[in-house]
């Protein structure tokens, strides 16, 4: 057996984070016999230094040509006006139209006691620089009016629908469909239609329909009742946000990006520059999402060792966080990057 992950290890806190993870891949690699290699695609503010662009062409051929992906966060915020967003061409090249967003409290003591997905619409809605088939989705007539338009379809509301329910069938048989139809009675009220559309094609999974301000709210309050959350792509980036921090903080929180023929494990923070380079950034949720995209291999393979070694790593990481010594200073330890991913190894070795 064996699989090549093209690493893309991004700015900030990712070039950290990445050495950690893949290191937490090579004991599990070991001890399942994975046959795992890695292959370094460069990309950000590195390939921009290197070869002017920060997705060059050769980055973007890489990426089409390699099955699993692991892409670290990157500090787009610092790019040169025009210079390509690799999060979002990735995301769109590769049609990775499902963002699936775990929160599962990991942390004894700390954090809500919660278990729930969320199944975030990765390819539309608000976000102007990739919804479009040409041009921005978002633009400024004048110099003091500004517009965004936001993308819905029924088609990418179904297949998002569908890949909610399918993971709810597997899970506690709930998916709580979360928009803001009182309002945004067109747009909304499609996604809504196709959700319940797709809902008949799953009578053992119950859907329950939430409005966005309330979910914020319920989030909070009883974030144990929910299991599988399906929404729209700007609700779903903010309520991952949410239900990350509820579950102990964004330095745990873990993301695939899933289309039918490709996979990218993808932290939900981002590079985090405020601590970059000081060997402190929490490496947990990259290497939680390394486990996912292990975990999509294995099923689209019928390899089992690939789902065995992504449980082992979720145990080891578990594991790991139940000794405050281990914990990096975002939550509340003097632990460094390397030790907890040292830590993690150690208990899949043994
Ligand atoms: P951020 O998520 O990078 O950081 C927010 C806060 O959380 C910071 O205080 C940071 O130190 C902390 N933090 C985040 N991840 C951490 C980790 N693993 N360990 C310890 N602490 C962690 O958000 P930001 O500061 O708003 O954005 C910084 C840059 O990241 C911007 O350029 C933004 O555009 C980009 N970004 C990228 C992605 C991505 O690549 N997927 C996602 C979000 C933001």
């Amino acid at each position: 057996m064996s699989l090549t992950l093209a690493v893309l290890k991004g700015d900030g806190i990712g070039p950290e984070i990445s050495e950690a993870t893949l290191s937490v891949l090579a004991a599990a690699s070991d001890r399942f016999g994975l046959g795992l290699s890695f292959e370094d695609v460069p990309v950000g503010l590195a390939a921009l230094a290197a070869a002017g662009s920060t997705y060059p062409a050769e980055t973007a051929a890489r990426v089409e040509a390699a099955e699993g992906i692991i892409l670290a966060p990157l500090d787009t915020y610092q790019y040169p006006e025009g210079q390509p967003n690799p999060s979002a061409q990735v995301r769109r090249t590769l049609d990775l139209y499902a963002n699936i967003r775990p929160s599962v409290s990991r942390l004894p003591g700390a954090g809500r006691r919660l278990d729930l997905v969320i199944y975030r619409e990765n390819t539309e809605g608000f976000y102007s620089d990739r919804s479009m088939f040409a041009g921005s989705g978002e633009f400024m007539p004048t110099a003091d009016l500004a517009l965004s338009v936001r993308k819905i379809t029924r088609q990418a509301s179904e297949r998002i629908a569908r890949a909610a329910f399918e993971a709810a069938a597997r899970r506690r048989g709930l998916v709580t469909a979360v928009h803001k139809a009182n309002v945004l009675r067109q747009s909304d009220g499609l996604f809504l239609d196709a959700v319940r559309t797709v809902a008949g094609e799953f009578p053992d999974v119950r859907l329950e329909e939430v409005i966005v301000d309330a979910m914020a709210a319920l989030l909070v309050r009883d974030a144990a009742r929910f299991d599988v959350v399906v929404t729209t792509n700007m609700y779903g980036d903010i309520l991952s946000d949410e239900a990350g921090e509820l579950a102990g903080g964004l330095g745990l929180a873990p993301a695939l990006n899933a289309g039918d023929d490709h996979a990218v494990a993808q932290a939900v923070h981002g590079s985090a520059p405020d601590i970059a380079g000081r060997g402190i950034a929490n490496p947990v949720a990259l290497i939680l999402s390394a486990a996912l995209l292990l975990q999509r291999l294995g099923a689209r393979r019928g390899e089992p060792h690939l789902a065995e070694a992504a449980d082992a790593i979720d145990r080891a990481v578990t594991a790991a966080l139940a000794d405050p010594a281990n914990h990096t200073p975002d939550l509340g330890g003097r632990s460094t990057t390397s030790a907890f991913a040292a830590a993690v190894a150690a208990e899949l070795a043994g």
